[in-house]
């Protein structure tokens, strides 16, 4: 069985970021995808619009705020060509949006000056999904087609599907957590539809209301746009449409009646939005992709070793009634890390997530705590002690 230092499962934005930061301290990596390519998941659907969070301080805009930083000066150092950065116009909703951004005003981190019906930020940027995501796993051993079944510990080693061992493995599976068999490690799968058209109208930078319009880009004597996106969380069993986290390259599938009704209205609903921003002129639809966006229940990303909750509350009985155990004494799943989560802002977070993942396993440097899974598990586990007492 060949061996590896590191093995990544998930060829998105995510994995492909892991792979980049790892292969400056080995070269002994390999990235598995199920689906024929990279960034044929979420990531493929993407607009890849980089902007930043506007609000009030908190812990979550700060992270995004440095993600964003952070991101853009990698993608402009490291892929310059790859990255637009021609600025975003953010237009508020309504009246009541409005007033909502004048309060934000003295917590504003990027500079923005007031441009046509809006606030212009000049941080704002799209980068190019596929061929970012190719780039950053260029020198990466791959191997696509390939879905990881089954993984298992063995002398020290991760085993994949009874082919592989690894040193260390990493989960970047997107929304499909289903090898990961710890409750707390719960994502949301929120689905989205990003359509590209053709239109005879030119616009000069990326807008943001309702949904987002990339700057155009001229293409057989027309303007290409992209608009996105789409929210779609679906409570009923979707498994007999494209919506279904178990199939492999879901836009080069020919959908069925139930999901081309959900498409065609996903459509509609992004072209009535983007009228919204500007009058579109000659309006020709080229391509819609779906995909699923992995949110976690509290919208921070999923970064870092997990938790083995069985060991824990063998180790420590009382948890389950409530006891806090810190997060160092707690039992991890050996070698087993995952970098997800990153719910709709992909693109922002993963190249800083990846980054801050690889200096705390190789350099030991400490992690955000609000992005790692422990706090998953500590909320899972007083939850676990309130309802032992009703
Ligand atoms: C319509 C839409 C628009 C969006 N717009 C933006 C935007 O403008 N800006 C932004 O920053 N973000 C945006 N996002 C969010 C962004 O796309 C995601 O945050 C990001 O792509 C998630 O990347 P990922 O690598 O974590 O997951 P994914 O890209 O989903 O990658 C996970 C990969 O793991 C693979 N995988 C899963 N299980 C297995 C297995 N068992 N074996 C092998 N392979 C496996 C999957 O096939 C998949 O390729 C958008 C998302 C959608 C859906």
């Amino acid at each position: 069985m060949k061996k590896y230092d590191f093995i990544i499962i998930g060829a998105g934005i995510s994995g492909c970021s892991l792979a980049y930061f790892l292969n400056k301290n080995s070269k002994n990596i390999l990235l598995l995808e199920k689906n024929s390519d990279v960034a044929f998941g979420a990531s493929g659907a993407a607009g890849a619009f980089l902007s930043p969070l506007l609000g009030i301080e908190n812990k979550f805009k700060s992270l995004v705020t440095t993600s964003l930083k952070f991101s853009i000066d990698f993608y402009k150092n490291n892929f310059p060509n790859l990255l637009n950065n021609c600025g975003t116009i953010r237009i508020p909703k309504n009246s009541i949006d409005e007033e909502k951004f004048q309060s934000y005003m003295p917590f504003m981190d990027f500079d923005f000056e007031e441009k046509e019906r809006g606030y212009f930020f000049p941080i704002g940027s799209t980068v190019k999904p596929y061929e970012i995501c190719k780039a950053l796993s260029n020198d990466i051993e791959k191997v696509f087609d390939y879905e990881v079944k089954n993984i298992e510990q063995i002398d020290g080693y991760w085993k994949i599907n009874d082919d592989l061992l690894a040193s260390k493995l990493f989960l970047c599976t997107g929304a499909n957590i289903s090898l990961v068999k710890e409750s707390y490690f719960d994502i949301r799968a929120v689905w989205g539809q990003k359509i590209d058209i053709l239109s005879s109208t030119k616009l000069e930078f990326n807008y943001h209301k309702e949904c987002s319009l990339s700057k155009s880009v001229e293409q057989a004597g027309k303007q290409k746009i992209s608009i996105g996106a789409t929210h779609n969380r679906f409570s009923e069993d979707m498994s007999d449409t494209s919506y279904n986290l178990n199939l492999k390259n879901i836009n080069l599938l020919s959908h069925n009646g139930k999901s081309l009704k959900i498409i065609e209205e996903d459509i509609e609903k992004l072209l009535n939005k983007a009228k919204d921003i500007k009058k579109l002129e000659d309006i020709e639809v080229i391509d819609i992709k779906i995909g699923a966006r992995a949110s976690s229940i509290d919208y921070f990303p999923m970064v870092g070793s997990l938790v083995d909750s069985k060991s824990s509350f063998f180790k420590y009985p009382h948890i389950k009634n409530g006891t806090h155990i810190k997060n160092e004494n707690l039992e991890l799943i050996p070698n087993l890390f995952t970098l997800n989560g990153v719910g709709g802002r992909g693109f922002v977070l993963a190249p800083y997530l990846a980054n801050v993942l690889v200096e705390s396993i190789i350099n030991g440097k400490k992690m955000p705590e609000e992005i790692e899974n422990f706090r998953l598990f500590s909320r899972w586990a007083k939850k676990l002690n309130n309802r032992g007492k009703d």
